[in-house]
């Protein structure tokens, strides 16, 4: 007799998405989520920026591609349910130069190839529509929106808990054994046994899925993405969140304006390898982590691959002057005392054994687990399709207690 039917390992977004999903598709199935902070969304589901993705960036057929749409959707019709707040304020794509046109052109083409009604503006209807941000060329997405994913998450929570499930915190998960029988899970506040679990361990995705033997080859490496809070006399500096045109080779967006649904304005996040997994600040170094990095061949590769951008990185990191700058290509009348103090995310970025920094989500199994092994941004606006993704693939390989309701 096992503890419960399914565990789910991960308190965040992605972790709460998908034991509400397993419940709600199999009413009476006992879930427990164990997570090992204090509280839940403590990592990436609580330290972003707080955009609900319409879609825009990804390859189109991709796994990020098709759940980013349903995300959106699916975020927006949650935040109504539960009355979380919301914004859907759009988000216009801003070109500073001519010789980002090229790809601001492959991106309007691949907004409309993932079918997003779009609009595009020259230089003088950019000014007119955002008079504070200066741009060459960009479009106009609609679908975009804000929202707190915290709240979010607490709000899946809260009907994971109603619905008679457990969600154990404190409890870090530091050993699996699986066995026909299913799993058997060590924490730190004790030993429990299910049949099946899913795994959504952010940036700890990698070494939970050791555990259990999974066959894919990669790692996580974390980028810290720094922030900054506009001071409070810039909170209607614009309408819309400002992107810059990004580069498509990295799975990052570039630093953006972006309106917070507390009704203030932040510029970020950059994208700066951190020296610990959890290092929310510069000097945060865990040797574990960083042993393990450097050991990996594909870590060696990434950074080589990806030297010039790293090293930008880390000088617009250090330097709040170099930082700026980035800021003021399109937003040109902020100045060093606009930029106040604000928190720090960390990204969980797979990286392969080949040196990719794999752009789409992965999601990897053994018999009686599943991985959620890639789930950086827009995860959260993702969480629940990926979740109904893993439902669907249980559905199939296992057999879980009582038959699946249709959604
Ligand atoms: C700076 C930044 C900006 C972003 N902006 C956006 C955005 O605007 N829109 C968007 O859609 N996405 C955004 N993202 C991405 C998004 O936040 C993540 O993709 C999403 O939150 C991932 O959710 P998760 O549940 O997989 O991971 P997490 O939220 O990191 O949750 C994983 C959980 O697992 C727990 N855990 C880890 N190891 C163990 C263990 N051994 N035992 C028990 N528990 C464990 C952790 O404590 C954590 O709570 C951003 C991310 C960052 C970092």
């Amino acid at each position: 007799m096992s503890d419960f039917d399914l565990i789910v390992v991960g308190g965040g977004i992605v972790g709460l998405a998908s034991a509400r999903e397993f419940m709600r598709a199999y009413p009476g199935l006992s879930v427990a989520v164990l997570e090992k902070e204090p509280a839940i969304a403590g990592h990436q589901t609580g330290r972003n920026s707080g955009v609900i993705h319409a879609g825009v960036y990804y390859a189109p057929g991709s796994l990020k591609a098709r759940f980013c749409r349903e995300g959106s959707a699916d975020t927006m019709a949650f935040c109504r349910e539960h009355g979380i707040p919301f914004d859907q304020c759009g988000k216009l794509i801003v070109a500073t130069e001519e010789a980002e046109l090229p790809r601001l052109k492959a991106l309007t083409e691949r907004a409309r190839a993932n079918g997003l009604d779009i609009e595009e503006m020259d230089g003088p209807e950019l000014a007119r529509r955002e008079p504070h941000i200066r741009g060459i060329a960009g479009f106009l997405v609609k679908a975009s929106g804000i929202v707190d994913y915290r709240a979010v998450a607490e709000a899946m929570a809260g009907e994971i808990t109603a619905g008679g499930g457990t969600i154990l915190t404190g409890a870090e998960v530091t050993g699996i054994e699986e066995s026909p029988a299913g799993v058997s899970v060590e924490t730190r506040r004790g030993r429990f046994t299910a049949p099946h679990l899913v795994a959504c361990a952010g940036l700890m995705a990698d070494r939970i899925a050791r555990m259990c033997g999974v066959a894919a080859d990669f790692r996580i490496v974390p980028f810290r993405g720094e922030y900054y809070r506009l001071a409070h006399r810039h909170d209607h500096i614009v309408q819309h969140l400002i992107y810059p045109v990004p580069d498509p080779d990295l799975p990052f967006l570039g630093v953006h304006l972006t309106r917070m649904i507390g009704g203030y304005v932040t510029v970020g996040p950059n994208a700066v390898l951190a020296f610990a997994r959890e290092g929310y600040r510069f000097g945060d170094v865990n040797l574990r982590d960083l042993a393990e990095m450097i050991a990996y061949p594909g870590f060696r590769r990434a950074i080589r691959n990806n030297l010039r951008s790293g090293i930008d990185e880390m000088r617009n990191s250090l330097s709040k002057a170099h930082y700026l700058e980035l800021c003021r290509r399109y937003c040109p009348e902020l100045t060093l005392e606009d930029l106040m103090p604000y928190r720090a995310g960390v990204r969980a970025q797979a990286v392969l054994r080949d040196g990719t920094l794999l752009h789409d989500f992965l999601i990897e199994g053994t018999a009686a687990t599943v991985h959620v092994c890639n789930a950086p941004s827009p995860a959260a606006t993702s969480a629940m399709p990926i979740a109904r993704h893993i439902v669907a693939h249980a559905a199939t390989q296992w057999k879980l207690k009582g038959a699946p309701v249709a959604p």
